[in-house]
């Protein structure tokens, strides 16, 4: 596709942190060719009329709703914390993580024994929201980073962090009271762009690499009587490619399959006689 050169659109990309690394990875997997030279603000796409923007992760949500930068791609907590008037486009399929209420262990067992009490956290919006819905009255003190060992310095009773595996909270000696919320990582618009050619045309790239990311193709071989079996175990994103084998018994079958659930739909094709089953990886697609 050839993109007009008045649509070129700014897009903020994490300049470093956990998000960094994976953002341009994925840009890079969508076909943009850019160079950044050492701590740049910007790099220019060579062949799309993208220039990305290194900032932090947290800018991102503002400069987006301002406008400062068309898109971003970043943590949908960052969004909600920073109250972003931007469109969500698209789950990027990374930085799958919840906001919890936690507290030391065997201390304080439910929300209500924290009324009155101090909490830290690095999201003091979402988290005064939180305990207002709730009809607790807390403290809320915002704090920058190594949230979990604010209750240790003696500065909270609990906090109000992003949890992924748990560790970091059992190092800790921590809990989790209550979640707050699920969040992952979003391409974001600011809602003047989200409908422009370009915008929508970063969105299909992105998503061709991030719906690859989350399939896995599926070829096996069935028998015509068990066809219909099969195609319930496997009824694809829209419909499977069903194709007759020279023996006029059998059918060859081409579908995608949810990665997440792939092992368990090679056990049930297994069962019911499919043969030839074989799962392939998909690297793009455009559905
Ligand atoms: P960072 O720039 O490294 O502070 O990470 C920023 C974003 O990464 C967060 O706002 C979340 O959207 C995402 N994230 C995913 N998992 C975690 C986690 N376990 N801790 C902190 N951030 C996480």
């Amino acid at each position: 596709m050839s993109i007009n050169h008045k649509d070129r659109i700014k897009i903020g990309i994490p300049s470093k942190g956990r998000l960094s690394d994976p953002v341009i990875q994925l840009l890079k997997r969508s076909g943009l060719k850019f160079r950044r030279s050492h701590r740049a603000l910007y790099a220019h796409c060579k062949k799309n009329p993208i220039t990305l923007v290194f900032v932090r992760a947290d800018d991102i949500p503002l400069l987006v709703s301002e406008g400062a930068i068309d898109m971003g791609i970043t943590g949908s907590d960052l969004v909600q914390e920073n109250n972003a008037h931007v469109d969500q486009l698209l789950d990027v399929g990374f930085g799958d993580c919840r906001l919890c209420v936690a507290a030391p262990k065997n201390k304080i067992k439910n929300l209500k024994q924290l009324d009155g009490k101090k909490i830290v956290t690095s999201f003091p919006t979402i988290t005064k929201k939180f305990f207002k819905k709730q009809g607790i009255k807390v403290t809320t003190f915002e704090v920058s980073g190594s949230v979990e060992v604010m209750i240790a310095l003696g500065l909270a009773d609990a906090i109000v962090d992003l949890v992924e595996s748990g560790d970091t909270l059992r190092d800790n000696d921590l809990v989790v009271v209550k979640d707050i919320g699920n969040y992952e990582t979003v391409l974001i618009s600011n809602p003047q762009i989200s409908k422009s050619k370009t915008a929508l045309w970063l969105k299909k790239r992105i998503e061709g690499v991030v719906i690859a990311d989350q399939y896995c193709l599926l070829e096996y071989n069935i028998q015509q009587k068990n066809l219909k079996k099969a195609e319930s175990i496997t009824p694809g994103f829209e419909s499977p490619t069903v194709s007759p084998l020279e023996d006029s018994n059998w059918f060859a079958i081409k579908v995608m399959v949810n990665m997440t659930e792939i092992h368990e739909v090679m056990d049930k094709l297994e069962k019911i006689g499919a043969t030839a089953i074989m799962q392939m990886t998909i690297n793009n697609c455009r559905l």
